[in-house]
């Protein structure tokens, strides 16, 4: 099958959703402002890598893009509340600044940025883009940055698939061979341990993925082989904590596609 880390990443917080987004092709009640405020900041971040970090020209991308959404074929249905569009903005301006200013960016050999990759894993195809990736030779090491705009702050990403994903990529021939400037690197960076960062923009934080190893290949592969067997079977748990029900575009139709489990009550 064709997975890429974000699809694995809806598979493993909610199969229904999964079904609903990707199988069904539903559209879902909302674009939440707060999705939408990463989007532009992802875009902006872009434009500061591309074009010698300049943060002017990044600040007013950000600020064109967040008011001529439908440019970047986005829109926006509800925002959080006490919220609103302009504060959002301001916002997104302060985490870009914020990142303009972290020194973890500065140091190693910049591979490149939205990195594009595709990469055989097992019988599957593995896509996706990958935000940021850094050479260290001072340590033997390949950063794989991961940003994100949210509010959740992660507990625990040592185990987290996405990233495993990202790091797997980077460990196959493919990928370099996708990646501008570095398509000789494979045996260059062969030995070099893979170690991934969570970029917090909200709070300007790193957050530390660990390394990853072999045994973290295998169980994502494991992970998409079961994914595959539960796709081509149709069966698609729920989320059994609901943890991410509350931002689920489809909570108002999930479950509706059943009968209800009091419709004997209402025939009494
Ligand atoms: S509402 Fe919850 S259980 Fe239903 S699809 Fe969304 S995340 Fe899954």
């Amino acid at each position: 099958m064709r997975a890429s880390p974000s699809r694995i990443k809806t598979f493993g917080d909610c199969a229904n959703q999964y079904k609903y987004k990707y199988i069904l092709e539903l559209e879902g009640d909302s674009f939440n402002a707060l999705t939408v405020v990463g989007s532009v900041f992802h875009y902006a971040v872009e434009v500061y890598e591309q074009y010698d970090h300049d943060i002017d020209l990044a600040v007013k991308t950000l600020r064109y893009y967040w008011n001529h959404l439908d440019e970047l074929d986005l829109r926006i249905d509800s925002y959080p509340k006490r919220t609103s569009h302009q504060g959002l903005e301001d916002h997104a301006v302060e985490m870009l600044e914020r990142y303009h200013q972290l020194t973890p960016w500065k140091g190693g050999e910049l591979v490149g940025t939205e990195i594009t990759f595709e990469v055989p894993l097992g019988p599957h195809v593995l896509r996706g883009i990958i935000d940021k990736v850094f050479a260290r030779p001072e340590a033997n090491e390949i950063q794989v940055i991961d940003f994100k705009t949210g509010y959740k702050v992660p507990q625990k990403l040592r185990h987290n698939i996405q990233f495993t994903s990202y790091m797997y990529a980077t460990s196959r021939p493919e990928f370099w061979g996708q990646v501008p400037g570095y398509e000789q690197s494979y045996e260059r960076f062969i030995n070099y341990k893979r170690i991934g960062q969570w970029y917090h923009a909200r709070n300007n934080k790193m957050f530390n993925a660990g390394y990853r190893d072999d045994s973290d290949y295998r169980r994502l592969l494991l992970a998409v082989d079961q994914m595959e067997a539960s796709i081509e079977n149709d069966i698609y748990p729920l989320t059994i904590e609901g943890e991410v029900c509350g931002w689920c575009p489809w909570v108002e139709i999930c479950g509706t596609e059943v009968e209800s489990p009091n419709t004997d009550l209402a025939e009494r």
